[in-house]
């Protein structure tokens, strides 16, 4: 990759292709996009740029591996164990190792955001129905995830 790429309108960047978020059929989601924007083999992390279409959401999962986010753009909420924030411009979030998150985009407005995480890391793991089962004892969660 070049060391410089340029910003595009609407959050897109010049060289950097609008990928899938997931492959279709692997785990639930909804209207999700996601572009590399750095992901050079001498740097152990990469760069990635989510973006979720009003109304969407990205996967309810968990993983050994941590995440770092900012949001870009638009607003949405997140679940983060067992709380939900609402997310606008510039918030800042750490998904901890194993810790069930999701995020939504709400009904009105896309979520855009940087998502920083290990080149190297663990697949996904999806809620069973004993996990979900817990997940929903809380009313608010119950009301938010999407499966
Ligand atoms: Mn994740």
């Amino acid at each position: 990759m070049t060391d410089f790429l340029q910003s595009l309108p609407g959050q897109r960047w010049a060289g950097v292709d609008l990928l899938d978020y997931k492959p279709s059929g692997s785990a639930p989601f909804k209207a999700i996009s996601r572009q590399v924007l750095i992901g050079d083999d001498t740097l152990a992390c990469e760069l990635r740029y989510f973006e979720i279409a009003a109304g969407g959401h990205s996967t309810l999962e968990r993983h050994d591996h941590a995440h770092g986010v900012l949001v870009l753009a638009g607003s949405g909420a997140c679940l983060v164990g067992g709380e939900i924030h609402p997310l606008g411009t510039h918030d800042l979030v750490r998904i901890p190792p194993w810790t069930w998150h999701q995020f939504r985009a709400d009904a009105g407005s896309l979520l855009g955001f940087l998502c920083m995480v290990n080149r190297s890391r663990d697949r996904p793991v999806l809620p069973t129905e004993s996990d979900l089962e817990g997940l929903r004892a809380d009313p608010a969660v119950a009301a938010f995830i999407r499966t």
